[in-house]
């Protein structure tokens, strides 16, 4: 099974490499970025500013998550794909953008995709990028309920993964650079 948390191409170049999987991708961002709209106004490069990579980004759709059509899992709302994998929406970077929060007894990995792509945006959950296409409202934090949860951050974070700890205020700061066993 494979989880695409949205369909920007740096994350969805890999899905033909495991041609029998399952593709799990919220529905929400499987019909903005398929729809002919979307299609028409990124080959005319007029949703990111981002010129003739808006065209790259329109392709990779069609050369990547198209030819998945059959094996995709359309998801409308929260769902358990699988024992203690929960894949929910965290839009704001993309439409349709999802989240994946792994359980295990009592350890928690939330991987978040382009939700936040820096580990400031814990603690800051108001603070978003330039290229955030919708602003998201930071549920994609405030889900990581627990103090102590793991986290992983894509790769423009800082740190690749890491633990979350609440910060006096409230909020959720990243503490440390690596996963470790809780104690
Ligand atoms: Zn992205």
């Amino acid at each position: 099974m494979v989880i695409l948390s949205h369909a920007h191409p740096d994350h969805i170049a890999g899905v033909q490499q495991f041609p029998n999987a399952a593709v799990v991708m919220m529905r929400k961002e499987y019909e903005f970025w398929m729809s002919a709209e979307t299609q028409t106004r990124l080959e005319a490069c007029e949703i990111y500013g981002l010129g003739p990579l808006e065209v790259v980004m329109a392709a990779s759709v069609r050369d990547h998550v198209a030819p998945a059509r059959d094996r995709l899992r359309l998801l409308d709302r929260p769902a358990e794909i699988a024992a203690g994998i929960l894949v929910f929406p965290a839009p704001g970077h993309t439409p349709g953008h999802a989240a994946v929060l792994v359980s295990s007894g009592r350890q928690q990995l939330l991987y978040v995709g382009d939700a936040l792509i820096h580990p400031a945006q814990f603690e800051h959950p108001d603070w978003v990028s330039a290229s955030i296409c919708r602003r998201g409202d930071g549920t994609h934090a405030k889900a990581v309920a627990g103090a102590g949860c793991g986290r992983s951050v894509s790769f423009r974070g800082l740190s690749p993964a890491g633990r979350l700890a609440r910060s006096k205020r409230g909020r959720h700061r990243s503490v440390g650079n690596r996963l470790s066993p809780r104690k």
